[in-house]
């Protein structure tokens, strides 16, 4: 069992204090934000870490900021048992520290900034979940700062995170390098995530139609060289659409940087095909990135 005072941290000042010796030290650190409701994707990001780094800092900590007025915000998964659990039979090699703030302490009363990354924060999931990526920039900034990390591991899942993460780093000149790291997926396909606890029995075998659609699509591209987006994106439809209660709030093809819609891929030589896909009341997102297409 982890020995929770000693691996535990609340306070913003103990963790910058933490940090700060343990590059005193010499020792490069790296920062793994999550909202927790751990699982092997999760994961996957630490064990990066600590491969990379000398010391790894596991943020849990789920953002009031970054969820809209109707959204999971209260039901989130909030399990640190479990999550303490699954880090610890991770056997890392390195020290670790978990960074579990309250919500008062990285939101005192009076805060009152905000970051807000500009054009890649417009669309998708920006459009669906409009000031998301504005508590998500402000959350990990106050991270990145607190935490002093050398290093920040994501998980390319969340794609368009990545980019609005990346694009405030190089515009704000943060000192950090950012690591992407890939989609862990269950054995059908399904790619992890927190939210699939959501799921009944039968919804989450229909999940798989989600991952499907993204290999069907990158079969079409890559094999019959298809390369009209509506075309693939309109078999897409109508394979997750073939499932009970799907809902497709976008389906979509686009340039990896700018996350600008392509109506055809001729001349792209990388592409990202990303989809939010509503099962019953549960979102979920998804993507691929198909290179060497051109
Ligand atoms: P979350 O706790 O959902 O905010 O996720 C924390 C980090 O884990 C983010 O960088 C996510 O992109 C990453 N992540 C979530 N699910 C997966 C997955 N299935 N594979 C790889 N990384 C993931």
């Amino acid at each position: 069992m982890i020995n929770n005072n000693e691996k535990i941290i609340t306070a913003p000042k103990e963790l910058f204090s933490w940090s700060c010796n343990q590059h005193k030290l010499d020792r490069r650190i790296g920062i793994v934000p999550t909202m927790g409701g751990l699982h092997e994707g999760h994961i996957s990001l630490i064990r990066t870490a600590d491969r990379n780094c000398d010391s790894v800092i596991v943020s849990i900590f789920v953002n009031p900021m970054q969820f809209g007025q109707n959204e999971d915000f209260n039901l989130y998964p909030r399990n640190l048992e479990a999550d303490i659990n699954l880090i610890e039979s991770a056997n890392l090699r390195n020290e670790l520290k978990l960074f579990i703030p309250q919500v008062d302490e990285i939101y005192p009363a009076g805060f009152n900034s905000t970051v807000h990354v500009g054009s890649v924060t417009e669309t998708l999931e920006g459009y669906f979940r409009p000031k998301h990526f504005d508590g998500v920039a402000t959350v990990v900034l106050k991270l990145f700062n607190i935490s002093c990390a050398d290093t920040a591991y994501f998980g390319a899942k969340d794609y368009q995170q990545v980019c609005v993460i990346k694009k405030m780093t190089a515009d704000l000149n943060i000192p950090i390098d950012i690591i992407t790291c890939p989609t862990i997926r269950d054995v059908d396909g399904v790619a992890l995530s927190s939210r699939n606890i959501y799921l009944s029995t039968s919804q989450r075998v229909q999940a798989a139609v989600i991952s499907q659609s993204l290999l069907m699509a990158e079969n079409l591209i890559v094999k019959e060289g298809c390369k009209n987006a509506e075309k693939i994106i309109d078999q897409m439809r109508d394979k997750i659409l073939s499932a009970a209660d799907t809902k497709i709030d976008y389906a979509t093809i686009v340039e990896p940087i700018t996350l600008k819609e392509l109506k055809i891929l001729d001349g792209h030589n990388e592409i990202i095909i990303l989809l939010a896909v509503k099962i019953g009341s549960t979102r979920l997102i998804d993507n691929k990135i198909i290179t060497g297409i051109s």
